[in-house]
């Protein structure tokens, strides 16, 4: 493939930027007739995952409706190409069932009784509410939780203008165990493969066809595939990423770092590592294990140390681990040593999320990394802050001066993010209650584990007063909710992104394509549901609208944040805010737009993105320049210090800006481990999951290969039945998006079943089961009952279900799109007790699109993810998702889809698992360290316990 080239000539076949204006194409509707069609074409990015692909709306000039969206081939991540979700968006726009208009609960909450309201009355109501919270002192009350973000910096930036520490995220049930393995080593909490340049590639996750980044990545993947790359895939299903590689290596779940480090003893043993790196950025000199320490000792010695230390991890070990066979092992870590700087990597969800202990095999990974000497190297794996790149606004507020525990609890001192998945449980411990709650994207009656503790906390006006879900469909979570506020799709709203997608930094625009072009025309609007359909608003507006309303005269100082930086005193547009920011803050956007004679405001409007540069690699070995280094401290280990703070390294006699680790170098020594009492983990090593053989035996009585200090117990209910699995529940379909894209159908019509997935060999097992016979799964808190797919596509002693599917609705015509949900009757028939029964599956109905006459599918899924109990990690926070199951026939009462809950066994669980976190304070009465990242970062001075 020909790499990104900033005039477009990379892909021939995409229509030139100077014929946007006028792009003509034979309507296809009209065939065989030749009919002419005449199109305005115009950038946005795509909201349907975090990648921010590049998009093309085709706005039909006769019509002046999006007639459908395209790749645009001028965004340098996405080069053209969009995955099936991107052009969906033509779906959602024109979806006969979306929210349209402001509504407001009337009647009991979860009653579904909705009437439409003003914008003005929201404003209102929420401002009167935050305003008095945040002048008595209860700022923590106010909370905005956020499912996908799509934009870079604007809420932290509204939060810390209103003083409160209030955001929350759905990070901990998506990623936080794989960010913690990747920050304790170098301080980013993401990696950022050079894939296109690698030599070996290596893929913990089904990487290729879903998943993190997935069409940017795919696409370079494939570059690095063409151009000569080895690609290995760690997975016990067989993806379609498996079967593109060179090596599928079947894991039982969550063994992975075991393979990984056999693998490094390979590596070490046989003498493959790159000495030179290691001992220049690596933190060796601080090791200390197993009675050993690296004070005053050789680099040799040490080394030796750390042979020893992994002599355990054989591959023949690793073999009876995990099920990889030790020759395969032995022949992948040959590999990726001699790919030594070009081995690039991935881990995201998969194993990092499924399992307790998850961290790990992102640590274990990037140890691989330090012994090729693969890091910020072209080929290899690099650190997202230095792909990344984050264009900031005018006049930034100073950090919160709070810590509000509800997000950042004292168990878990070291969780990467907020536990959010929790929430329900610390209001029923009675930690706090929240005033303003807006959840926005956001939708964990469904996507979360344990959904049926947040429809009871989301009931409860004591626990939440009043919740608006900001939100461009309905939910099963805003079914809840007391506002339902619509919000724009992609096509409908700004929005400034950028992802660490490969070696380069680029800023990508999304723009409410309506509104731009009837602005091009000579029309003016003040706000953007001015012209989108209904009076559909986007975020942006809202909250600077909002922040008007709380803090009307600016005597609260929260205004100031949100005036026109170029007329003080009036309130900003949104022109204005991100115009500033291409002006200011984004280097060489300015003179770039000047050679086209444009404002950099007219450039982005125009081309959607830009690329910033591409000299990111090896950032690291930056010289601190004389100014840097004026008033700085030199410590003994060669650290440089400002004010106590290191701010870079001595390497070779060189001061230089080093890692943002405590010791700027790579961390294969975490002495914040030790700190915060977790010293048995300063290296990389091997966390056996709660899913383990040991721990699914000890669920049945035997104590072997279980360890209580390290796993909680699993306490099956009474009537759970059948042989124990572990189930995977995390895999995605590359062509769903959680619930966004229930209104898709183009999407819909490819997948709507998520059956059982079980190996032959557990079929017989399960007393000779075929395809589609109904197997009823019980977890720890209740079960579900769905259809069994026979496959060998999956490594025995596991059973998995995709994730996406199971939407419900109550109303039998109403809420939820009717092409992907069941109707079901919902009851509580105990206290904590819940029974869900489907009444009827997808069928063809009348609306303004004719094509939901023609739904010719009958099933939405099962959804599994209600009847699991929330598992957090004890260190990073995660929750950890694969399931200990015991799975059974059904028996002649249970019918397809029914489930069933029991929210008193699922804050016992909530409580087993969290007796195994080790909470603060940590050194000097600290919270939290301070060198770990936080969303929303408060002062210093809050991050010490009172
Ligand atoms: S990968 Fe697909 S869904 Fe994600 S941003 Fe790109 S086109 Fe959209």
């Amino acid at each position: 493939m020909t790499d990104f080239k900033r005039d477009g000539s990379h892909l021939a076949s995409c229509p030139p930027v100077e014929k946007w204006d006028d792009w003509v194409e034979l309507d296809p509707q009209a065939w065989p007739r030749r009919v002419e069609k005449h199109y305005q074409l115009v950038p946005t990015v795509c909201f349907n995952c975090e990648s921010a692909c590049g998009m093309l709306a085709y706005v039909d000039k006769e019509t002046g409706q999006v007639a459908k969206f395209e790749g645009n081939p001028m965004h340098p991540s996405s080069r053209g190409r969009l995955c099936a979700k991107g052009p969906a968006t033509i779906n959602q726009i024109h979806d006969p069932d979306r929210v349209l208009y402001p509504m407001k609960r009337i009647g009991e909450r979860g009653a579904g009784k909705w009437e439409r309201t003003s914008w003005g009355e929201v404003l209102d109501t929420f401002a009167t509410r935050i305003r008095k919270a945040i002048q008595e002192g209860r700022g923590e009350e106010v909370m905005y939780h956020v499912g996908r973000p799509g934009a870079d910096f604007f809420m932290e930036r509204v939060l810390q203008a209103w003083g409160i520490d209030g955001h929350n995220s759905h990070t901990n049930v998506c990623s936080s165990s794989a960010r913690l393995g990747y920050l304790l080593w170098h301080f980013s909490d993401r990696p950022s493969p050079d894939h296109a340049n690698a030599r070996f590639i290596l893929l913990l996750s089904a990487h290729l066809e879903s998943g993190h980044y997935f069409n940017p990545h795919a696409q370079r993947i494939i570059d690095g595939k063409m151009a000569g790359a080895k690609l290995a895939v760690m997975d016990p299903r067989l993806s379609n990423t498996a079967s593109m590689a060179d090596y599928w290596m079947p894991t039982y779940p969550g063994t992975e770092a075991a393979v990984l480090l056999a693998m490094a003893k390979i590596i070490l043993d046989e003498n493959l590592y790159d000495a030179a790196f290691l001992k220049d950025w690596t933190n060796w000199g601080e090791l200390e294990f197993d009675g050993f320490s690296a004070n005053g000792q050789t680099f040799e010695a040490t080394i030796d140390a750390l042979k020893k230390h992994y002599a355990q991890f054989t591959p023949q070990f690793a073999e009876r681990e995990s099920g990889v066979k030790a020759e395969v092992i032995v022949k992948i870590a040959r590999e990726i040593a001699s790919a030594g700087s070009r081995f690039a990597s991935h881990l995201w969800r998969g194993s990092a999320s499924g399992n307790l202990g998850g961290w790990q095999p992102a640590r274990a990974l990037v140890l691989l990394h330090a012994l090729t000497g693969s890091i910020g190297t072209e080929g290899g794996h690099s650190l997202n802050h230095w792909n990344k790149f984050v264009a900031r606004p005018f006049k930034n507020p100073p950090p919160q001066a709070h810590w509000n525990e509800l997000l950042y609890p004292p168990e878990w001192p070291l969780c990467t993010h907020e536990m959010s998945f929790l929430l329900p449980h610390f209001l029923k411990e009675g930690r706090g209650r929240i005033q303003a709650y807006f959840t926005r994207v956001f939708n964990p009656v469904w996507t979360y584990p344990d959904g049926f503790s947040w429809i009871e906390m989301l009931r409860d006006e004591e626990k939440v007063g009043l919740h608006a879900a900001l939100t461009p469909t309905w939910s099963e979570t805003a079914w809840f909710a007391d506002y339902v506020l619509p919000m724009g799709f992609s096509s409908e709203r700004h929005d400034l992104m950028s992802q660490e997608s490969y070696a380069g930094r680029w800023i990508g625009f999304r723009q409410p394509v309506n509104r731009v072009l009837r602005e091009r025309a000579g029309e003016k609007f003040e706000y953007t549901y001015q012209a989108n359909p209904g009076e559909v608003w986007e975020e942006d507006e809202f909250w600077i609208n909002l922040s008007w309303a709380i803090d009307p005269d600016g005597s609260m100082g929260i205004r100031q944040y949100f005036e026109s930086p170029y007329s003080p005193g009036r309130k900003v547009t949104l022109d204005e805010y991100y115009g500033w920011m291409f002006e200011n803050s984004v280097p060489g956007l300015p003179e770039t737009a000047q050679k086209e004679g444009l404002t950099p405001l007219q450039y982005m409007r125009k081309y959607g993105a830009y690329e910033v540069n591409r000299d990111v690699f090896k950032q690291n070995e930056k010289p601190l320049s004389e100014t840097e280094l004026s008033g700085t401290n030199r410590e003994p280990n060669g650290v440089i210090t400002r004010q106590g703070k290191p701010i870079g390294v001595m390497i070779n006699d060189e001061a230089v800006v080093g890692y943002n680790t405590p010791s700027r170098k790579l961390e294969l020594f975490s002495k914040t481990m030790a700190d915060w009492k977790w010293p048995e983990f300063t290296l990389p090593e091997y966390y056996r999951s709660h899913i383990h053989r040991g721990a699914q035996a000890a669920s049945l009585g035997a104590t072997q290969e279980f360890d209580p200090k390290y796993t909680p117990r699993v306490e099956w209910p009474k009537d759970a039945r059948g042989e124990v699995y572990t189930l995977l529940p995390i895999f995605r379909l590359p062509n769903l998006i959680h619930t966004r894209s229930g209104n898709a159908k183009f999407l819909y019509e490819i997948s709507h079943k998520n059956p059982l997935w079980v190996n032959p060999e557990d079929a017989k097992k399960l007393g000779n089961i075929r395809t589609g016979d109904l197997m009823k799964v019980h977890t720890e808190i209740g079960y579900f009952v769905l259809h069994a797919w026979v496959t060998e596509g999956l490594t025995p002693g596991v059973v998995a279900c995709s994730h996406h599917l199971g939407r419900w609705r109550i109303s039998k015509d109403e809420q939820v799109e009717r092409m992907s949900s069941a109707w079901v009757d919902l009851q509580q028939v105990g206290k904590g007790q819940w029974k869900m029964r489907q009444l009827e599956s997808v069928l063809p109905y009348d609306s303004p699109d004719a094509d939901t006459k023609r739904v010719w599918w009958s099933d939405a899924g099962v959804h599994q993810d209600i009847t699991f109990p929330v598992h957090p990690d004890p260190i990073s926070g995660m929750h950890c998702w694969h399931q200990m199951v015991r799975v059974e026939k059904a028996g002649p009462q249970d019918r397809y889809g029914d489930i069933f809950v029991d929210t008193n066994l699922s804050f016992a669980v909530y409580r087993r698992w969290k007796a195994l976190a080790r909470p603060a304070p940590g050194p000097g009465g600290l919270r939290r360290p301070l060198w770990i990242p936080r969303v929303v970062r408060p002062s210093d001075s809050a991050y010490y316990f009172k």
